[in-house]
């Protein structure tokens, strides 16, 4: 039966594929006792389900070992048979069928969470870590109780629409970094807002994504046939074929149009009346600045470096850091890169800094000891990091950004550090080179007092994701707030307009590296506040330069004053249709 959901579009574009329900065993399922009578056929109906689940463990083990797959697939899908094969596991579960009459999937939640239990009390983080695989191994042979099964046979015929699209209650910007390497068409989530760092890593993988769906998960089977379109935030489930083929017609066009906006790769990012603007990339692993440079980006203008710490049981040390580092530099060659210091905590969580200051718990993560506060209360890892990228500014020019920043104390502490830092280079007889640094705006007190930043460093970089957060207090990860989150709020104008001209009266470098950069529908905005400096995914950069090239800064600057001037929302977007 066909229908239709709706969310908030985070990334744009159509995809059309089979679902992949991505689930959680706690979830609540069948509980009922037996009769005696039927205990044998319920143990067989067990015994059959973990069959069949192993089967299907197989087939995985086909498909990671064709040739490009990602190496974990197979590490994982190797780890899930094990698990399966288990007695602990099932063994278990098989004396409360037989001995407590309980039917088998109420059996296998109560066996799962017994061993899960156990896997809490051990001390090392990596096997504690192991207690995920063992719910998705139980989450398997759930669905196949349920009647869920992954319909192989149909899998393999469906090869016109063959992309997957994940489906599930809530996604961390861990679970989603992760799909760079696996092949996923697109995704919607339950749960999030508009400007979380799920949705942010869905737009840098360039993939359609719907979040705050509310529903999905639960109204939505294994392989039903989806579309997702991320530019309207529709997802319909089970189309028929006047609806697919209409689909299909607006992805080609969409295809279309964005091999057309390869021509202004070369063209010069200039407007109307002559103003250079720069569009530089964002990027979040050190693979993505070969696509930053495809598209002809002026440098990268943000490097999400805490992607690095994300998904791992060990911290990257300071050799492995150095090479990522480097590897981006070496890329871009003689263009910047601008390498953001460690931004974890909020909605980003790195399971290796988990035991670290701060990081039990905070009871509004949000406003707690993260980014910048995090690195200042623990110095040594923060060390590590500046090490790390001074060591690369040798290979190439590398400008240092710190994210989180409020306090005139807070850039002191992190200028002597990185003094620190060359010293202790300088003293292991290692090379750097000079390295400019620069602050993020994102907090509003920055904004509002920018003085200490103007004196002590040498570019500005404002986050206007976070400034947005924080200056309207709603929670950017937060679905039920999402209506509330808008970036034409006067407020907001007012704090970018007033920091891009205060760093201008100094003659001091200022991007914009938040999502509104790389919207295209604000680009006169910006360029009518005076910015000359975007920074942005690198899928964006193309169609902001495309605005660039048909506007006249003069004519923007104008009136865009005069817009600034209103506080009131219908005019400002009444105004900004206008430029
Ligand atoms: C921002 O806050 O605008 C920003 C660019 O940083 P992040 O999205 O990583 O918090
Ligand atoms: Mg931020």
């Amino acid at each position: 039966m066909t229908f239709s959901l709706h969310g908030q579009a985070v990334s744009g574009g159509i995809a059309i594929g089979r679902a992949h329900l991505v689930s959680h065993a706690n979830l609540e399922v069948a509980q009922y006792q037996l009769r005696e009578r039927d205990v044998a056929g319920e143990l067989a109906r067990f015994d059959k389900a973990v069959e069949v689940a192993g089967a299907e463990l197989n087939a995985l083990r086909g498909e990671a070992s064709v040739p490009g797959a990602p190496a974990e697939l197979s590490a994982f899908v190797d780890l899930h048979a094990m698990i399966l094969a288990d007695p602990a596991l099932t063994d278990g579960v098989r004396v409360l069928i037989r001995e407590r009459r309980c039917n088998a999937e109420w059996a296998m939640v109560q066996q799962m969470q017994q061993v899960v239990d156990q896997f809490d009390e051990f001390e090392d983080a990596y096997l504690r870590e192991r207690k995920q695989d063992i719910v998705q191994v139980v989450e398997r042979v759930l669905k196949v109780l349920q009647g869920k099964a992954r319909k192989l046979a149909r899998r393999k015929t469906a090869a016109i629409d063959d992309e997957l699209i994940v489906v599930a209650n809530d996604l961390s910007p861990a679970d989603t970094i992760q799909f760079k390497n696996l092949k996923i068409g697109g995704f919607v989530t339950d749960l999030g807002g508009a400007t979380s760092h799920t949705a942010i890593v869905a737009r840098s993988l360039a993939i359609p994504a719907v979040v705050g769906m509310q529903h999905a998960r639960s109204l939505i089977q294994d392989d039903d046939l989806l579309i997702v379109d991320g530019t309207r935030g529709v997802l319909i489930v089970d189309p028929d074929i006047g609806v697919l083929q209409e689909y299909r017609l607006r992805r080609s066009a969409l295809a279309l149009e964005r091999s057309k906006l390869k021509r202004l790769v070369a063209g010069r990012s200039q407007t109307l009346d002559g103003e250079d603007v720069f569009l530089h990339a964002n990027i979040e692993l050190p693979q993505d600045a070969e696509r930053a440079k495809e598209v002809g980006a002026d440098g990268v203008g943000l490097y999400r470096t805490e992607f690095l710490f994300m998904n791992r049981d060990e911290l990257p040390d300071e050799d492995e850091q150095f090479e990522a580092y480097r590897s981006v530099v070496r890329v871009m060659g003689d263009r910047p890169v601008t390498i953001r210091t460690l931004d974890i905590g909020a909605d980003k969580e790195a399971r290796a800094l988990r035991n670290r200051a701060g990081n039990q718990a905070a009871p509004n993560p949000a406003l707690g000891l993260r980014a910048i506060r995090f690195c200042l209360a623990e110095p040594q890892l923060f060390l590590v990091q500046l090490r790390a990228i001074l060591r690369a500014s040798h290979f190439g020019k590398i400008r240092l950004l710190i994210p989180m920043l409020a306090h005139a104390t807070e850039i002191e502490q992190t200028l002597a550090l990185v003094e620190l830092a060359k010293l202790q280079l300088r003293e292991a007889r290692q090379k750097f080179d000079a390295v400019a640094i620069g602050g993020m705006i994102e907090i509003p007190a920055a904004a509002l007092s920018l003085g200490p930043f103007l004196r002590r460093l040498n570019f500005l970089s404002i986050g206007t994701n976070d400034l947005i957060q924080y200056t309207l207090a709603i929670d950017r990860t937060d679905g039920s707030v999402a209506h509330l989150y808008d970036p034409l709020h006067p407020a907001v104008l007012k704090l970018i307009s007033q920091t891009i001209q205060g760093a201008q009266r100094v003659g001091m470098p200022v991007a914009v590296c938040g999502e509104m950069a790389g919207d295209p529908k604000l680009t006169k905005l910006l360029l009518g506040m005076g910015l000359r400096e975007f920074s942005m995914h690198p899928a964006q950069l193309l169609e902001v330069k495309q605005q660039v090239m048909m506007s006249d800064a003069t004519q923007l600057a104008v009136r865009v004053a005069k817009l600034l001037k209103s506080d009131e929302p219908e005019k400002i977007s009444e105004q900004l249709d206008r430029l």
